[in-house]
């Protein structure tokens, strides 16, 4: 008779078969193409800083892979969020609707707009922003007054939503799009997991006004810090250019500058790593998806547990693993978790719930949000590239 096993000793042997015995990060980036060559191209040209051959080809290259027609590089995911929001229109005291399950750099893009998070729920299956739920409470909490969405409660403008893609798992973006359609709100997809996904064939982040992607070190390819503001719309695409660039007018030595600007573009240094990086794309993908596959045949029949798996109309990246834990076996995570860990593999929990998070506990939210439960039931996996 074997002995009864833990849930967690259960998940640590499954990842042993396919991680090995050595201790494993949750994700590290690999350098195996041409960063190093184009990096000393970059500096052999002294051209580090400012727009540079390595960022036209970057943007052109993002164009060429999501179908974007407008692409602009900046420094980070956040800075492009914060730019996407300005550019919509979001101003002070407008409120934004965000998922509950996101990183925290959504909310903030949302404040540094000095406007207001309205956090809205997710759904389980792929923790995106549960559409039906929406659509009940906006018709609920809001009234439309001459094509603006105005919160009863607090008579402030709702102004745009933020679909967030999670994990790479993109959003049921027909029906969001038809709610926000609907309710007149401005659509800024937060695509900063979502490289290499796709939505019935188009690219996360292109199917709003405007999408955003980061190229942190922890995500798909990396820049080591980067972003990118995904656009069809040219007269939005080239105030972003302008507003990331300080608002400088071109002029051959005149510094003339026609609004308060920001230096948020993406240095010709870091857009030579993600030259490199964009080359090995289709390789991570393919590595990411096998993860997926070995991952969850060890997963399957392990009861009280199960793995986020693309939906049928959707490709993910598979950026993050991530384990859901069935309702009743909530209370195993953290032994999961210091299981895990303790034999080397990294692994953590989600984020937290962003509305019971200290700067936005005072903001508006849903009611009965099941991201608040969902978000402790939730554990990444090591999930690199190059592992399995
Ligand atoms: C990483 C991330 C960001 C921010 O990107 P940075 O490049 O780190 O600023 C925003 N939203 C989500 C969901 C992210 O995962």
């Amino acid at each position: 008779m074997t002995k009864e096993c833990t849930l967690a000793e259960k998940i640590l042997t499954g990842m042993r078969s396919i991680l090995g015995d050595d201790s494993v990060n949750l994700h590290e980036p690999s350098f195996l193409g041409n960063e190093s060559r184009y990096v000393e191209e970059c500096l052999r040209s002294t051209n580090v800083a400012s727009e540079g051959q390595f960022v036209s080809q970057f943007e052109s290259m993002l164009a060429e892979y999501t179908g974007a027609q407008h692409v602009i590089a900046v420094s980070s995911g956040t800075a492009a969020l914060h730019v996407a929001l300005l550019l919509v229109g979001v101003s002070r005291d407008d409120e934004v609707l965000v998922p509950d399950l996101s990183f925290i750099a959504t909310a903030n893009s949302v404040a540094y707009c000095s406007a207001i998070p309205h956090f809205v729920d997710v759904e389980e299956e792929h923790c995106g922003i549960r559409v039906p739920k929406l659509q009940e409470y906006l018709e609920s909490c809001s009234t439309q007054e001459d094509g603006v969405c105005v919160n009863r409660q607090t008579g402030r403008r709702i102004k745009a939503i933020i679909p967030m893609h999670a994990f790479g798992h993109p959003v049921d973006m027909d029906s969001l799009l038809e709610v926000a359609e609907k309710f007149s709100l401005d659509v800024v997809e937060d695509a900063a997991e979502a490289l290499g996904s796709f939505y019935k064939g188009r690219h996360a982040g292109t199917l709003g006004h405007v999408g955003v992607l980061s190229f942190n070190g922890n995500k798909i390819i990396t820049t080591g810090g980067g972003g990118a503001l995904l656009t069809d719309d040219p007269e939005l695409a080239a105030n972003a250019r302008h507003i990331t660039r300080t608002a400088k007018l071109p002029h051959r030595w005149e510094y003339i500058h026609d609004q308060v600007g920001y230096n948020y573009r993406l240095p010709n240094l870091n857009a030579a790593i993600g030259v490199a990086q964009m080359e090995k794309l289709p390789l991570f993908l393919d590595r990411k998806r096998s993860l997926f596959a070995a991952y969850a045949k060890v997963i399957a029949p392990i009861q009280g547990v199960k793995l986020i798996c693309e939906s049928q109309d959707c490709r993910s990246n598979y950026w993050l693993q991530t384990l859901i834990l069935d309702q009743d076996f909530q209370h195993e995570r953290d032994s999961i978790l210091s299981t895990t860990n303790d034999a080397g593999f990294v692994t953590r929990p989600a984020w937290q719930s962003l509305s019971r998070s200290k700067p936005f506990r005072a903001s508006p939210s849903m009611k009965d949000m099941q991201s608040v439960d969902l978000v402790n039931r939730l554990i990444n996996l090591p999930s690199s590239s190059f592992l399995g």
